[in-house]
């Protein structure tokens, strides 16, 4: 297989790319890893108002604040009703899910097939599915392939199993540069992938959504299922790192 880079546009939906990616230079200076991945300013708000610290929170956290203050207020909200939102989207519909989908497809060879070839399916198997999540595919990684997801013109995420996108996945400078740059964009997550890497980038639609297969990390062999479930993470499905044993209670 050749090595290099492809981008693979969804075949359906309204969001479909353009093939061929010129760099901008509008795109330059990329946000550093640190604050990219900073979580969803909904769920910042949340944790800003149970801690009591120092730091300012960012101006999009502040304006999410007001217009929550001046919606309830005006009577057009509930805070419970948010906080029953935030808690379903942090703690039922979050990555979570999608780790178990992962970590069942690492001990479970035949549905791991069955979820490379209809992944809808295969994740309802495990009960997850819904809004978002209609018309999923999983791409796997291997020691020659790497995926990485992207939208190149908005948001589109898979709720169901990955939750709330991050506030990177739908910065500007990612959407772009995951196609234009992807190698680049990898190292500034921390991960160095060699030249006979291939790199596949993934551009999700408004209908077809991915999953990225990580490899299972070596000296994972006699871990549990709920184990292996415990050490995929969000950025690992999106391609943007890799799983290690090192990730769940300082493992080595
Ligand atoms: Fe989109």
């Amino acid at each position: 297989m050749t090595a290099g880079i492809s981008l693979v546009p969804g075949k359906t939906g309204a969001h479909r790319a353009p093939l061929q990616y010129e760099p901008d230079s509008r795109f330059n200076g990329f946000a550093a890893p640190s604050a990219l991945s900073e979580g969803n300013t909904a769920v910042e708000y949340r944790r800003m108002e149970d801690h009591n610290h120092q730091t300012p929170p960012s101006d999009l956290t502040l304006r999410v604040k007001a217009l929550e203050s001046l919606l309830v207020e005006k009577g057009l909200v509930d805070p419970a009703a948010l906080d029953a939102l935030v808690d379903t989207y942090e703690h039922k519909i979050g990555p979570r899910n999608g780790a178990r989908v992962i970590a069942r497809a690492w001990v479970d060879p035949a549905y791991k097939r069955r979820l490379l070839h209809e992944a809808t399916a295969a994740i309802a198997e495990l009960g997850y599915g819904g809004l978002q999540g209609e018309h999923m595919v999983a791409v796997e990684n291997g020691p020659n392939v790497h995926n990485l997801i992207v939208c190149t013109l908005c948001s589109c995420y898979p709720l169901p199993i990955l939750g709330l996108p991050p506030v990177w996945y739908k910065s500007a400078p990612y959407r772009s540069r995951a196609v234009i740059d992807p190698r680049g964009v990898l190292a500034e997550f921390g991960l160095q992938l060699s030249d006979d890497v291939e790199i596949r980038v993934w551009d999700s639609t408004a209908e077809v959504r991915y999953i990225v297969v990580p490899e299972r990390p070596a000296g994972s062999e006699n871990m549990s299922e709920e184990d292996l479930a415990a050490l995929v993470t969000r950025d690992s499905m999106v391609g943007v790192a890799k799983v290690k044993v090192a990730q769940a209670g300082g493992k080595a």
